[in-house]
């Protein structure tokens, strides 16, 4: 592992402006330590920052002897500007520049993915999660007059994807164009974006229908993927090749040589508060509760495998197993981008589920130190 920082191929592969995109970044973030924390007389730490190394050690009874590496790790201390800025701004200014990119939270319940992804901070600019900060920064770099930026909130339930800017739309179907390979889900409410309130208005709007819908449903949020689209389009005047402006301009390439022809570069931003990780324990859940669970395995499942295989280099990524891999098949992969932070607990308690998401994360670490090291 140790490989990864410290030759040159691996140091081409830190998470920068010319990182090589279809990389997964995935870092980790420790929640701060709660009220129920604070009053266990027998708390233990279940896990040990080695931050300059970035790497993590884990505890059930005793200190493992291995410790994990990530891209990253955050500290309880790290604040939400410094986790935006390693795990999102990347992938959003590479979206400003035209290509899709996805950000991912995954971990238990009570670890702080809504935290980190969806916190509107309304009150306190500093608290803003990466939702807010991302779409700050997508607005500010757009230029009123031929740019536009517009936003679809969906939750992802029992295989149903449900409208949370307009609750009455259920099962919203997804569409694959077969030339283009665009996913695009017909029927779903878009709304143009024009500064800032306007956006956490709508955010809020969507909260409260997915907390509405929820309780019809009686069920909790965190059995649901959360998904916030963001669609890009800039006019932008692009110097383009002998080759394009030949056949853009019908072979005349002496005439158009160097030439800026003007364009409409369309992006798209994926943003997933994913349901929690936990396992529900199936032979004391039946009904909906048990349906539930095997939806949420399913696709949480099929995302790992998407992940390994694009760690892999592979040329299929098997993203036909689930809706939510199907909705990102146009977001990861190829030329996109893609963040995936990781939420843990503090206590040894929740050492199983600690564990089994810190290796969820190791997964395609590992592949692709592994990979890295055939090349060698
Ligand atoms: P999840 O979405 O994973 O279920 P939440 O984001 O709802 O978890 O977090 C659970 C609780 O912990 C919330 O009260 C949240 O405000 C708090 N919390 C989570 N992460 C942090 C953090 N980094 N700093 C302060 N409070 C946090």
């Amino acid at each position: 592992n140790a490989k990864r920082s410290v030759t040159p191929n691996s140091r081409a592969r830190s998470f920068d402006a010319d990182e090589e995109p279809g990389r997964v970044r995935v870092t980790v973030r420790l929640r701060p330590k709660n009220a129920e924390d604070l009053s266990n007389a027998d708390f233990l730490d279940c896990v040990e920052f080695q931050p300059e190394l970035k790497r993590l050690k884990l505890r059930k009874n005793n200190w493992s002897s291995e410790s994990y590496q990530f891209d990253e790790v955050f500290t309880e201390t790290a604040s939400q500007k410094r986790v935006y800025e390693v795990v999102a701004k990347p992938v959003v200014e590479s979206v400003l520049r035209g290509h899709n990119g996805t950000v991912m939270a995954y971990g238990q319940t009570g670890t702080g993915k809504t935290y980190t992804v969806g916190r509107l901070g309304k009150d306190d600019a500093s608290e803003r999660g990466i939702v807010v900060r991302a779409l700050e920064d997508i607005i500010c770099d757009m230029s009123p007059a031929s740019d536009s930026v517009e936003v679809s909130y969906l939750q992802l339930y029992m295989e149903s994807i449900q409208d949370l800017l307009a609750p009455e739309k259920t099962n919203i179907p997804i569409n694959e164009d077969p030339k283009t390979g665009e996913v695009s889900l017909p029927g779903a409410t878009v709304v143009k974006i024009q500064d800032l309130d306007d956006f956490q208005h709508l955010l809020q709007v969507g909260e409260s229908n997915r907390h509405a819908a929820n309780t019809r449903m009686n069920t909790e949020s965190s059995r649901s993927h959360a998904i916030l689209m963001v669609y890009i389009r800039r006019s932008v005047h692009e110097k383009v090749n002998d080759e394009i402006s030949s056949r853009e301009k019908g072979g005349k390439s002496d005439l158009f040589d160097g030439n800026r022809i003007p364009i409409v570069r369309k992006s798209k931003l994926l943003i997933v508060d994913l349901a929690g990780s936990e396992r529900i324990d199936k032979s004391g859940s039946e009904g909906p509760l048990l349906e539930e669970a095997k939806f949420i395995n399913l696709s949480l499942s099929s995302l790992g495998k998407c992940i390994n295989a694009l760690a892999e280099n592979s040329p299929h990524i098997p993203t036909r197993d689930s809706k939510l891999t199907r909705l990102l098949r146009d977001s990861f992969g190829g030329s996109a981008r893609t963040s995936l932070i990781i939420t843990i607990g503090p206590s040894a308690r929740h050492y199983t589920e600690t564990a089994s998401t810190i290796m969820f994360g190791q997964r395609q670490l590992q592949l692709e130190t592994s990979t890295h090291q055939k090349v060698l």
